[in-house]
């Protein structure tokens, strides 16, 4: 049987392609899970009577969905429970104790909780940095709800880590290639796996570097870790390895390619040279930077550079949304007070939540941009609705700057619907926060 067809008939298509084009007017055409063609109005006049089924949206823009590279879904039901604290303090005294005391229900319950609101925002691809215990309640929340996802099991092992979160380095190194076998290139290869020593001064050395080198056995496989997010943090890397996080990196010979740094907000000149020479991801987290106290990210200067830089939400108690529309107005205006206004325009930003994203996670030629043969991640915004009558001529301005969750209308993974016309196909959110209440209620009671 030959795969269904999609027309999707649009008020305007913003690609990403090659050369940033917008179609107003454009349609989109889907085959499988993949996207056949993308038409501008007069192709799609011409075109021949479509077989298929056709959705006409003529008051809708279509963008290619959103792409966050650093998220924890571990931590969505601790929305609330953690505010107005400094990283290690946040660490020690309220994520680590309620991560420790996650169960494999409430494990689930906060993955769900979490996927629901980065696809009704109209995020598509996560990676996700897992915890120490029931990843596979992430991975099967991934698996059912249908989200992108590069997976992750947090790994910890040095001494002064909270107790019941370390785990030896080599039941932490077999647990993780045991969860790697089994996820990495499932669901029709959209779920990966990432390996995900949590940060250096959670993991020995011999961790991180065998973590690093499990990459190697694993074709786009991945390394995430945070690095360089809190002043603090850094005085106790400098003590611990005698060098700044980077360089430490570095001198271990695990900066590379497919390293993916959270935060760098702590960097030197010579660590700016030595991201760009080793090809190494900056995952950017501004609003988690900003409620933590943590510092601005010297996004203008790694962008200048030539230094790979993508966006994600951090964790719902660090932030408190998984929205990409907060995490792109932010990104752009915490450096409008130090660079000037022109700094990180409306258009620069959303390339860093769409392709940047999906370059970061080695997916430039599967996602970010809505062209011929990637696969059919496509999210429909309604932007001119009351108050935006400019949309169509800078629908970047109107996403980066005005957009909100309340703007999706569709989103389509891996050709798939899950949200549609304002409801989601793929997840029964009433039921999801009845049990997300219930679960943290009990793990509540653990922690206590
Ligand atoms: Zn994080």
């Amino acid at each position: 049987m030959p795969p269904s067809r999609t027309l999707i008939k649009t008020g305007s298509v913003v690609t990403m392609d090659a050369s940033r084009r917008v179609l107003p007017g454009g349609a989109l055409i889907i085959g499988g899970s993949s996207i056949e063609s993308v038409l501008s109005a007069p192709e799609l006049a011409a075109m021949p009577r479509f077989e298929g089924t056709v959705l006409s949206a003529p008051s809708l823009t279509a963008i290619p969905g959103f792409i966050q590279t650093h998220i924890h879904l571990c931590q969505t039901l601790f929305r609330g429970l953690a505010d107005d604290l400094e990283l290690l303090d946040w660490l020690r005294l309220k994520i680590y104790p309620f991560e420790a005391a996650h169960s494999a229900a409430s494990m689930h319950a906060s993955a769900l909780t979490g996927i629901a609101e980065l696809i009704r925002s109209g995020t598509t691809t996560i990676m996700d940095m897992g915890s120490v215990a029931h990843e596979e309640e992430i991975a099967s929340a991934v698996e059912e709800t249908g989200i992108r996802a590069f997976i992750g099991k947090a790994m910890m092992d040095a001494n002064d880590v909270y107790p019941s979160l370390r785990e030896s380095t080599e039941d932490s190194l077999r647990s993780t290639l045991a969860q790697a076998e089994r996820w990495h290139g499932k669901a029709g290869g959209r779920m990966k796996y990432a390996v995900a020593p949590r940060f250096v001064l959670s993991c020995s050395d011999r961790l991180l570097t065998e973590a690093h080198a499990m990459t190697a056995s694993f074709p786009g496989m991945l390394f995430h870790t945070h690095a360089a997010e809190n002043r603090r943090e850094m005085e106790a890397v400098r003590k611990r390895c005698g060098a700044d996080n980077i360089e430490f990196f570095e001198k271990l010979g695990i900066l590379r390619a497919n390293t993916c740094l959270a935060h760098c907000i702590w960097i030197s000149e010579n660590e700016i040279a030595l991201l760009r020479e080793r090809d190494a991801r900056v995952l950017h987290c501004p609003t988690s930077n900003l409620k933590l106290g943590s510092g601005i990210a010297p996004v203008p200067e790694l962008l200048s550079r030539g230094v790979s830089v993508s966006l994600g939400a951090d964790g719902a108690p660090c932030n408190n949304t998984l929205d990409m529309f907060q995490e792109m107005r932010h990104a752009a205006l915490i450096q409008k007070p130090v660079h000037g206004a022109s700094a990180m325009a409306a258009a620069v930003v959303f390339e860093l939540a769409t392709r940047g994203g999906a370059h970061a996670l080695g997916l430039a030629a599967e996602t970010g941009s809505l062209e011929p043969g990637r696969k059919a991640d496509i999210v429909l915004l309604d932007l001119g609705r009351l108050w935006n009558p400019a949309e169509e001529t800078n629908p970047y301005s109107a996403i980066v700057y005005s957009g909100t969750p309340e703007n999706v209308r569709y989103v389509m993974i891996d050709g798939a619907w899950v949200y549609r016309d304002g409801s989601h196909t793929t997840l029964r959110p009433g039921a999801i926060a009845g049990s997300a209440k219930k679960e943290l209620r009990l793990l509540l009671d653990r922690v206590h």
